[in-house]
């Protein structure tokens, strides 16, 4: 089968021919109809720092999927062949605390799929069947191969209070603009989002959620909360940059008792000022993935009842221009990219 893998250790994904995957007991063999490139797939393609610890050469990669049930193992119950799914890519050990507890997002010994294991950037993907997400027939082929990324943004944006609240997002990426949508749909009052990328906060305008769209880097963040009658600063913020300046910048103009999420990857020695969070008594929260399968029950009835998040995916190619697909993801000029691979 096709599939897309890391061979060699410089920049670059290359074209592969592997064997479809054997499915065993508990697993369950998915052909795949769309993917869709995350960031994490640019640093692999780039071979940074963290892929080259992090990647196993000959790998195939990638993570966001959708696809149809085409065979399932012996002891698979529940699922049929013929399905049209989704899937978790976070696989769990089952035994450690929280595995047991039932805390399964929290699983000491997580494992990702096209990260640690064999990916999704392939004709088939076998994973075990309690990862596999079936999809109702109002949810669409395109829109499911985004739901790793979508879930992270809700997993980030339902993890504190949004109704009647003033929300700020720093980073207008995919998943930041994924958010502005949910913060609204949740029923926040002011959704700000700030980026230094005018591609970027076009889309986040067009996604028709924000009140303001803001470039830190040409505007001034407290005239715009000033001309928005925010007087004391941001109830909620969700960290989607990975941009220590962003989360400082956040910490300067959040309220008395905010909340924030954390779910941009900061670099090492990234610093902050601690005393903004004590002296104003901030919750802060790391959010890793999703909650399973919390987060994805409450994407699909979110798409249920009337949020839309449509606009976010800004560019579709056939998987043997994949090149181009790469290099457009990673040239920040887009949304969502998605891989065509029937
Ligand atoms: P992305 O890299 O596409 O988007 C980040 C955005 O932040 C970019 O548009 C960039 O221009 C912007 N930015 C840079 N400097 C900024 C600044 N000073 N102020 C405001 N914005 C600034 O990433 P994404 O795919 O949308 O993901 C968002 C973040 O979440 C990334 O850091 C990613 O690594 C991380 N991530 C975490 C998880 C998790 O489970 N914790 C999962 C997926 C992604
Ligand atoms: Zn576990």
């Amino acid at each position: 089968m096709k599939t897309l893998a890391k061979l060699h250790g410089e920049k670059g994904i290359w074209m592969d021919d592997k064997p479809v995957p054997e499915v065993g007991h508990n697993d369950v063999l998915i052909k795949i109809k769309k993917t869709a490139i995350c960031g994490t797939d640019i640093h692999i393609y780039n071979w940074d720092e963290w892929s080259q610890k992090t990647i196993p050469l000959g790998m195939t990669v990638g993570h966001e999927f959708a696809g149809e049930i085409v065979e399932l193992g012996s002891e698979v119950a529940g699922l049929k062949i013929g399905q049209r799914v989704s899937g978790e890519g976070h696989l769990i050990c089952g035994h450690c605390r929280n595995c047991r507890a039932g805390r399964r997002h929290l699983c000491i010994n997580t494992k990702g799929v096209g990260v640690n294991r064999e990916g999704a950037f392939a004709e088939y993907l076998c994973i075990p069947a309690v990862n596999v997400y079936p999809l109702p027939d109002d949810i669409s082929d395109d829109m499911a191969s985004v739901f790793d990324p979508f879930g992270n943004a809700v997993h980030t944006a339902l993890s504190f209070d949004m109704v009647g609240e003033d929300v700020l997002i720093t980073g207008a990426g995919p998943i930041g603009i994924m958010a502005t949508a949910i913060a609204r749909h949740a029923g926040a009052r002011h959704v700000v989002i700030t980026d230094v990328n005018e591609y970027r906060l076009d889309l986040a305008r067009k996604m028709g959620a924000v009140t303001r769209a803001v470039n830190v880097a040409t505007e001034n963040l407290d005239d715009v909360m000033a001309e928005l009658g925010m007087k004391e600063g941001f109830d909620v913020g969700m960290e989607m940059s990975g941009n220590g300046q962003a989360f400082q910048q956040m910490l300067e103009r959040m309220e008395h008792g905010g909340k924030i999420s954390l779910l941009g990857i900061p670099a090492k020695d990234t610093t902050i000022d601690w005393n903004l969070v004590i002296f104003k008594m901030l919750t802060i929260k790391g959010i890793y993935g999703r909650e399973m399968f919390e987060t994805w029950y409450k994407m699909t009835s979110m798409l249920q009842s009337g949020l839309d998040i449509s606009p976010i995916i800004t560019h579709h190619f056939k998987v043997d221009d994949y090149k181009e697909a790469f290099e457009v993801m990673a040239s920040g000029k887009a949304g969502k990219v998605v891989l065509d691979w029937t």
